[in-house]
């Protein structure tokens, strides 16, 4: 015990600032890194079983699905928001020197995505809420574009980490292409015979669309950590509308869902 003091304080001696470092972790990159994993791997797991049972319930063929995967992979391969050197055309943003546009470039920036190839417009009576995010499809060109829409009025009245959050959160949603996926699964159904009643309340897509959500929510928040998960959780409590929909799992369970990663947070700050 005592051989392990002297070294402990040798070691002290030594490393200087070292020490502190160790006790203070200066680097919560590392921790938010090996975070970022468990969690992503978490929600591979969970999408997986989301997609087997939409393909159960509709009776979609292993192919059809396979090839749904493959093409999401191709198209993400040569979109130019994930590629920055291959953006051939001029940015498309609707105010470039808005302070929106500006805010929504460094987070682009931040997730190494190229902004340039994203489209950003600011248009109040695109969006009920403050931001969305989606994909549109060109079948003529096979191309994808990454839109993100934001509304000025219902953004303004925001705390800035509530926007900032908000953003990020929006962000997931063109990393994972969520909107374009689930337009191509439409695109399956249909040709299958199906309508859009028979899909929209369907419980496994409901279950589908819920787990983009949180997905969207619980990476943005490992990504970016405590005040971002402050301002989110602070911001689905205040909703008035406190139930889930087709599209939303219910306030109270995301609420849950960024309490898990606040605390993984915690432990693996502990063990650092
Ligand atoms: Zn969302």
């Amino acid at each position: 015990m005592k051989m392990y003091i002297t070294a402990f304080i040798a070691s002290i001696v030594i490393s200087g600032g070292h020490y502190l470092t160790k006790v203070y972790p200066k680097r919560p990159v590392q921790t938010q890194t090996s975070l970022m994993n468990i969690w992503k791997k978490e929600f591979q797991e969970k999408y997986k079983i989301a997609l087997q049972d939409i393909q159960k319930a509709f009776d979609i063929s292993d192919q059809e699905m396979a090839k749904l995967a493959q093409t999401l992979q191709e198209l993400q391969a040569k979109d130019p928001a994930f590629n920055k050197g291959i953006l051939t055309k001029q940015s498309q943003w609707s105010h470039p020197d808005h302070p929106l546009t500006q805010l929504v470039v460094t987070l682009l920036k931040e997730h190494n995505l190229c902004a340039d190839a994203i489209e950003i417009t600011i248009d109040d009576t695109a969006t009920a809420g403050p931001a969305a995010a989606f994909q549109r499809y060109n079948e003529t060109t096979d191309e994808v574009t990454n839109v993100i829409v934001l509304n000025n009025a219902a953004m303004e009245v925001l705390a800035p980490e509530t926007r900032e959050a908000i953003l990020r959160h929006e962000i997931q949603h063109i990393i994972h292409y969520d909107s374009l996926e689930e337009g191509f699964l439409r695109c399956i159904l249909k040709t299958l015979g199906y309508t859009a009643q028979d899909w929209e309340t369907h419980p496994s897509m409901v279950q589908f669309r819920h787990l983009k959500e949180l997905r969207a929510d619980q990476l943005s928040a490992v990504q970016s950590g405590g005040t971002t998960i402050a301002a989110m959780r602070l911001d689905l409590s205040s909703r008035s509308f406190q139930e889930e929909s087709i599209c939303h799992p219910a306030p109270a369970q995301r609420i849950a869902g960024l309490a898990l990663v606040e605390e993984a947070f915690k432990k693996e700050i502990t063990v650092a």
